[in-house]
């Protein structure tokens, strides 16, 4: 199977156009992501700040690259100019960093916060509390350079496709808890991204408006 075929598969079995992909293009060489971009693709995953760095110049500037691994505080720097979304902010820590990089540039960095939603302890992420009570915190409202764009989550790798739906439905049930607060620094949180290769059809049945795709797309990582 051709990525161009994959791709065709994967999004003509979207249980929700409205949701958008990210194809998470980690470990893979750039003539994949060149067979993927001609077929159409704008948003590209990657997990390593190393191989952003290395892949960005490599591709057309109308690129969209989505930092979904976890990412520390020291390399933000390196990222900065030119991402469009950071998917796994899960400290203070790191969005004072991402908001001290960005307001450096005088550029709004776009973030995602990543929430532990998993049975696993090995992901990371805020449990529903520390979020709730940081989106109300004085030291966010005083983060002028970053925009909160949503939430993200991974479920539990499992068969259980009803833990899955379960972890997903919290993770909603979240961001809707938040919305509803109708916080002023949050005119822009609109997105969930949930949804991977093995688990992406139930993650568009619980709401997601974002997937990230990767072996589905480009075939198993070595
Ligand atoms: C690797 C990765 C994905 C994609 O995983 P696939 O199972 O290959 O689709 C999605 N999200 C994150 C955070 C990842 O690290």
């Amino acid at each position: 199977m051709s990525i161009q075929n994959n791709l065709t598969q994967v999004q003509s079995s979207f249980k929700n156009p409205n949701c958008r992909l990210v194809a998470v293009s980690k470990t893979k060489p750039i003539e994949d992501l060149i067979e993927a971009y001609e077929a159409g693709i704008r948003d590209f995953g990657e997990n390593k700040v190393q191989e952003l760095q290395w892949k960005q110049p490599e591709m057309p500037s109308d690129v969209r690259w989505h930092m979904i691994g976890h990412l520390q505080s020291n390399k933000v720097k390196y990222i900065v100019p030119f991402v469009y979304l950071i998917h796994g902010v899960d400290s203070l820590k790191l969005l004072k960093e991402i908001n001290k990089q960005g307001k450096k540039l005088d550029r709004k960095i776009s973030v995602l916060l990543q929430v532990h939603i998993a049975a696993e302890d090995t992901k990371f992420g805020f449990d529903s509390e520390e979020v709730l009570s940081l989106l109300q915190s004085e030291e966010f409202q005083e983060l002028s350079h970053v925009t909160i764009k949503g939430l993200m989550g991974m479920a539990t790798f499992t068969e259980n496709e009803d833990q899955v739906r379960k972890e997903f439905r919290g993770l909603k049930a979240l961001f809707d808890q938040i919305n509803q607060l109708a916080l002023p620094e949050l005119k822009e949180f609109e997105e969930v991204s949930m949804g991977m290769s093995g688990d992406y059809l139930i993650a568009q049945e619980e709401g997601s408006t974002l997937v990230r795709i990767g072996s589905a797309i480009f075939g198993a990582r070595n």
